[in-house]
């Protein structure tokens, strides 16, 4: 089975409620093509108004973090069942930016893709290297080591559902991306760690590139056989950057 690419777009701490809402009007001028999917993921105090503002839309609603637990006495937190409540289909799990700035761990990564399964959302969980890591030549044992935690007990059918963003720290808001052909490579070790470890469902999993993709850069990684679209940060902040690079991704 074909996988369908998917074009998430992680507008980050941008937008105020008016903001996004005047974004996504935007992005739904253009029907979204036939063969991709389109995720949009604001910051939480704009999820529920997006939300309202997709309706009849096939834009799809994604936040861009959660608690693994469902309620309870965490101040400042966000649980899965409020993103449910808000009809989020994805949830961004571990981007390097938690990763670095918030101290997020593999064991934390692994709660939250649990805890979205648990509750029918679907996780984008993000993996990749620093730049010491790079030129260190650990790039894969990076990755896998990452894969391996956030995947530890899950079923084959969640695997399958599942979706990653191989997202080189080093490439993210800097203008300077990985080519395609080393985004190829890597997330073909990342897919043959998950064949080896969950079979045939290996091949439904989406794996996504993602790290300084623009409108002139993307056709490049979807022309990669591995790379099932991108996850796209500054790029996604501006209507005509982002809409053509879904156009990009079409099959
Ligand atoms: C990201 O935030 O996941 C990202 C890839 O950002 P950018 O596209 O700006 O590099």
């Amino acid at each position: 089975m074909a996988r369908i690419p998917l074009i998430a777009g992680n507008w980050k701490m941008h937008k105020t409620v008016g903001d996004a809402i005047a974004l996504v009007q935007a992005l739904k001028r253009e029907p979204v093509p036939d063969g991709v999917e389109v995720a949009v993921c604001p910051p939480f105090t704009a999820l529920s108004d997006v939300s309202r503002a997709l309706e009849g839309s096939a834009i799809r609603l994604g936040a861009q973090d959660m608690h693994w637990e469902s309620q309870g006495a965490f101040t400042g937190e966000i649980s899965p069942i409020m993103l449910r409540d808000v009809r989020c289909r994805y949830v961004i799990v571990g981007h390097s930016e938690r990763r670095q700035h918030f101290a997020e761990t593999d064991e934390a990564v692994s709660r939250k893709v649990r805890a979205a399964f648990a509750h029918e959302l679907l996780p984008i969980m993000c993996v990749g290297e620093r730049l010491d890591e790079r030129d260190a030549g650990r790039a894969e044992a990076v990755v896998t080591r990452q894969t391996e935690a956030a995947t530890a007990g899950l079923e084959p059918q969640q695997v399958g559902r599942l979706v990653i963003a191989y997202e080189p720290v080093w490439a993210i808001g800097t203008g300077r991306s990985a080519s395609a052909e080393e985004a190829n490579r890597v997330i073909g070790v990342i897919r043959g760690l998950l064949s080896e470890r969950f079979g045939g469902a290996a091949a439904e999993t989406r794996i996504l590139y993602g790290g300084s993709v623009t409108p002139d850069n993307a056709a490049e990684f979807f022309w990669q056989p591995e790379v099932d679209g991108a996850l796209v940060g500054g790029a996604s902040l501006d209507t005509t950057k982002f809409l053509t690079i879904v156009r990009a991704a079409r099959p």
